[in-house]
This record gives structure tokens, C-alpha cells and sequence, in this order.
């Protein structure tokens, strides 16, 4: 390891058995800052002017610092924020979740039962308990990998996602924070501290779909997740919000025009047939060595029929 910094002043290296994702890395001048507190971590980030990696668990940069493909000069350690930015809380009709929630705290809260299940479904599926046990909201959000299982999940919840920085907070919409294969549009000096949305209201369900080559640690080829609100006849489908990963850029996005096809339209086979068309000339998936785009294409469908018709049979199961 390279100079140390700590602000807290207490004996803290990298990755040692204190983290949370302890490893051993061989990097040569690696220098870890460990703010005092939220305040301090701003304020070492300010002027943008260094080389920095916030690290939160590390389960995403840790492989990625390994593997050189980011080499950052100075880790900011925020993970022992978790008194400001790990929670879960219902605020003025809207979920709040802290950037340092794990996977495994969505799926111990009880926030998410019925009409959110897709959190529950997706949070079984992400990686093994071991991971699930460190693995932050915030980090997966903003790895913004083609691959990550919560993005398409909170988009289709049409989340937002606040940002803080010494100059204030902002709150951007999930859709227009991932602007690309491992970019976002958080800005150096700030830090992503909260995600947020509305549950859905009314004749409403969600639900998650992921293929991968195994039962665990699964790598998603294709991953979806559905919103989808009926009218009172529990028929006409007032709205959809699709989204999915590995769309042209390698991004998780919104199927826009999948989504306005299906709003107004009755479920019905035809519907659905018609909807998985839209898709089909809407998105351009990628290839890959893991799969093609013909087969991710095809699977794609296959997942838009299967969500219309569980969350559709949800919304229409008496509760
Ligand atoms: C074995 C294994 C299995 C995995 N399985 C899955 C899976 O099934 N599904 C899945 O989606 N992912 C999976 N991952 C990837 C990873 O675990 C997730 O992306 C995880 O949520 C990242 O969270 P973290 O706290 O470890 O982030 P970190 O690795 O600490 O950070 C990830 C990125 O986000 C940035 N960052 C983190 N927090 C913040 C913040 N608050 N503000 C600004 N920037 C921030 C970091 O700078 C870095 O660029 C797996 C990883 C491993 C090693």
C-alpha cells in the first residue's frame, strides 16, 4: 500500500478483515482516505481535482481495481456512513432507501412484500448471501454495468436518485442518471446518497425476470423487470414501465415505445403478441460471449410475455 490518510485517525488499511469485502489486492500506490463523516468526504471531493474512487463495499470496484481496468490514485472509504446513509423509510407517499442499504436489508424489509415484490425477486437472484450481505444500493447504481440486477428494477419504479455535494443535494431521474456503459451523471465532487420513488398506486404489480447459465452468482444475459397498472375493469392497462439490461450502449433503459404501445390497450394474446414485436424492433441488445443479441432479442420476449401475464394474474388475484 502507498500513503495512508485516515480522518478518523484510527488504523484502517485497505481491504484488511475491517472491510467489508476483505480481500487481498496487490496494487502499489493506493492511498485510502477514511472521512470522519459525510461533511468531511465532500469536502475531500470539493474540487474534483483527484484521482478518486469512493469505495463502498467494493464487490464491484475491488474486481475492476484488480483487473486495471480503473486505476484510481486515492479510495474514499464512505462505508462506515451507515447512520446517514442506510435506511429504509416511508416519507411523504415515498420510499427512501440510503446509498449504503444492502441487498440483503431490502429483502429482510417488509416495505416490499405484495405490489413491490420485484425488490424481493431481484434481491434473491443478486449474486450469493455473502455478497447480498455487503453489496450497496448506491454501489450497484452507480457501477452502472450492463449487467446490474437493481437498476432496471428501480427504473421501472421510476425512481430518482438524490446526489449530495458541498454545494447542496439534486435529485435526478434513475433514466437520466445512467447515461451510459459505466457512466453516470454524477459529477466528482458529489456522492449518491439516496434513491426514491412512489410505490405504485391503484391495480398495480411488479415483478423481475434474469437469465444467467446458473442457479447462483448469476451474471445476467437478460434481466427485466415490469410496473404494470391496470383500469377498474382489471383489463385495460392504464400503464406499463419496462425496462431491461443490455440495450444498445450495454445500459439498462426503459422500453419507451413498448410502453406506450401497451398503455390503453386490453390484455389479451394479441396484446401481448404485439407487444413483444414492439420490443423486438425497439431495442438493439448486445452480443456477446455470453449470448447473442438474436438470443437475448428473444429471450427479451419471452420475459415481457411472462411479466404482463404474472403481474396481470397478480393484480387480478383477490387479496
Ligand atoms: C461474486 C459477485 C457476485 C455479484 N453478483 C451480482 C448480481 O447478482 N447482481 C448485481 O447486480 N451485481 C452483482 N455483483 C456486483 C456488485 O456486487 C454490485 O454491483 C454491488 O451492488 C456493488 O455495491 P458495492 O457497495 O460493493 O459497490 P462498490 O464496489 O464499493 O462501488 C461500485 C461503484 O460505485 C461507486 N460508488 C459506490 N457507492 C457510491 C456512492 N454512494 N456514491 C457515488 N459512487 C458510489 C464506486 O466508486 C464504484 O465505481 C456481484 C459482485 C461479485 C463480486
Amino acid at each position: 500500500m502507498g500513503a495512508r490518510r485516515n480522518g478518523s485517525e484510527r488504523p484502517h488499511e485497505v481491504f484488511n478483515s475491517e472491510h467489508r469485502f476483505a480481500t487481498e489486492v496487490a496494487m502499489s500506490s493506493l492511498e485510502l482516505y477514511s472521512p470522519t463523516d459525510l461533511g468531511d468526504a465532500l469536502r475531500y471531493i470539493e474540487h474534483g481535482d483527484k484521482n478518486v474512487a469512493i469505495i463502498a463495499s467494493g464487490t464491484d470496484l475491488v474486481p475492476r481495481i484488480r483487473r486495471r481496468q480503473v486505476s484510481p490514485s486515492v479510495l474514499l472509504d464512505i462505508s462506515s456512513f451507515t447512520e446517514d446513509l442506510s435506511y429504509i423509510r416511508r416519507r411523504d407517499g415515498a420510499i427512501h432507501i440510503g446509498a449504503l442499504t444492502t441487498v440483503a436489508d431490502l429483502l429482510e424489509s417488509s416495505m416490499f412484500d405484495d405490489k413491490l415484490s420485484v425488490i424481493h425477486e431481484a434481491g434473491w437472484l443478486f449474486g450469493a448471501p455473502q455478497v447480498r450481505n455487503v453489496a450497496t444500493v448506491g454501489g450497484n447504481i452507480c457501477s452502472a454495468a450492463s449487467s446490474e440486477d437493481l437498476i432496471p428494477v428501480f427504473m421501472a419504479l421510476d425512481a430518482r436518485v438524490k446526489v449530495v455535494s458541498t454545494k447542496g443535494d439534486r435529485t435526478i431521474p434513475l433514466r437520466d442518471f445512467v447515461v451510459g456503459k459505466r457512466k453516470t451523471a454524477l459529477k466528482q465532487s458529489e456522492i449518491l446518497a439516496e434513491i426514491s420513488f412512489e410505490p405504485p398506486e391503484g391495480h398495480s404489480w411488479t415483478a423481475y425476470e434474469k437469465l444467467g447459465r446458473r442457479n447462483m452468482l448469476i451474471i445476467a444475459m437478460v434481466n427485466e423487470a415490469l410496473s404494470l397498472t391496470l383500469e377498474d375493469d382489471l383489463h385495460t392497462i392504464r400503464s406499463a414501465r419496462l425496462a431491461l439490461n443490455r440495450v444498445s450502449g450495454r445500459v439498462p433503459a426503459l422500453a419507451v415505445k413498448t410502453n406506450e404501445f401497451l398503455a390503453g390497450k386490453k390484455m389479451s394474446d394479441r396484446t401481448v403478441r404485439e407487444a413483444q414485436g414492439v420490443l423486438a424492433s425497439e431495442v438493439s441488445l448486445t452480443s456477446d460471449f455470453r449470448a447473442s443479441a438474436a438470443y437475448r432479442t428473444e429471450i427479451a420476449q419471452v420475459y415481457l410475455k411472462r411479466l404482463l401475464e404474472r403481474c396481470s394474474r397478480s393484480i387480478g388475484r383477490p387479496s
